[in-house]
């Protein structure tokens, strides 16, 4: 592939945009990089699907039966298997991970000297910052270099203290019988003369009524700077390709599959040979959607794409003259029926 040479280098080394980065608030558009490298076309391969047996349904509903309370587990054990049939259920995944970077105004605590970070590059897109995790959501923030001022503290007004808010300002504890109210059945409060407070001091002012300013530590300045936050996230699509209306989809999500195809590169590419049109249409509109998305205010450093077969399994049978049927579904052998025929432990028959 030609453009394979970039595919990691998501900072840095082709930036020319002169729009990106003074400092300020708000996303940052990324600059243009070169198409990466995708791999191309996931290979043609063999999809084989496997069906379950007789003996691993007989086990799946008993477990089922075992685990209701009063569920017989009289049918599980009798039964009489008239039909298995498997159906292709296909989940594709989408997973976009991506990187955002914005600039936000913060302030903290000034102790004494402005801190210059050693930072030689200045343009937001060109600061390198390292992933921590590739498909993981994360957040990171930087220091922009020449944004500091000290400033005054607006919370406290300068003067590095607040009122406590656990006395508010009255440095005794609240009365237990007024409840601070002054008031105790519809009369002035005659423990704490009306004035809402005990005699004990507050315990977070240690009586003083007002406590060091946090945003400040007590300081009353702060230092103001410009702060690179860099956002990454896994976004996620998800499309469950099945044909059984008489099975809730909702339950696939309870369960795995067999991975059929796991195809990870900087960029992907629309699946075209899967055997279920389904899954190819669905993997290109996926794919159109996170593209559209995510390239223009952040940027894409990783798509991973998978194709789960997810079995299940229509199991039909008899008990006792009578038809009916339940469903094996995941990798876990979950069951799933609407009619279990002998659901009370009352009902002997
Ligand atoms: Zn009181
Ligand atoms: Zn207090
Ligand atoms: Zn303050």
């Amino acid at each position: 592939m030609a453009f394979s040479a970039s595919s990691h280098q998501h900072f840095g080394t082709l930036n020319t945009m002169p729009t990106q980065g003074t400092p300020g608030c708000g996303y940052i558009r990324p600059p243009p990089y070169p198409v990466p490298d995708s791999g191309g076309q996931p290979v043609q391969r063999n999809w084989n699907i496997p069906c379950i047996s007789e003996s691993e349904a007989r086990a799946a509903f008993l477990e089922y039966a075992s685990s209701h309370c009063c569920y017989s587990s009289t049918p599980a054990r009798e039964m009489v298997f008239e039909d298995l049939q498997a159906f292709n259920t296909y989940r594709y995944r989408l997973e976009t991970f991506t990187e955002s970077r914005s600039l936000e105004w913060r302030t903290k605590p000034f102790t004494g000297k402005i801190e210059v970070p050693v930072l030689t590059a200045e343009l937001p897109w060109n600061v390198p910052v390292a992933v921590p995790k590739m498909f993981q959501n994360n957040t990171k923030e930087i220091m922009m270099p020449h944004t500091s001022s000290v400033k005054e503290c607006s919370a406290c007004m300068a003067s590095g203290k607040r009122a406590c808010k656990q006395c508010g300002g009255r440095t005794k504890e609240q009365c237990d019988w007024c409840k601070g109210t002054g008031v105790f059945i519809n009369d002035r409060c005659s423990h704490c003369s009306g004035t809402g407070s005990s005699a004990t001091p507050c315990k977070a002012c240690s009586g003083r009524g007002k406590v060091n300013c946090s945003d400040c530590s007590g300081q009353g300045r702060v230092l103001k700077y410009n702060a690179l936050v860099v956002q990454w996230k896994n976004n996620i699509i998800e499309y469950v390709a099945h044909q059984r209306n008489d099975f809730p989809a909702e339950l696939f999500q309870t369960v795995t599959g067999q991975k059929l195809l796991v195809d990870e590169h900087d960029m992907v590419y629309p699946i075209k040979n899967f055997p279920d049109s389904n899954v190819n249409k669905a993997s290109m509109n996926a794919i159109e959607r996170h593209r559209t998305q995510f390239t223009s205010m952040s940027r894409i450093l990783r798509q991973r794409q998978t194709i789960e077969h997810i079995p299940l399994t229509r199991v039909e049978y008899r008990w006792r003259e009578a038809a009916f049927s339940f469903y094996v579904y995941g990798n876990e052998h979950k069951v799933y029926t609407k009619n279990y025929p002998q659901k009370c432990c009352c009902t002997i028959i």
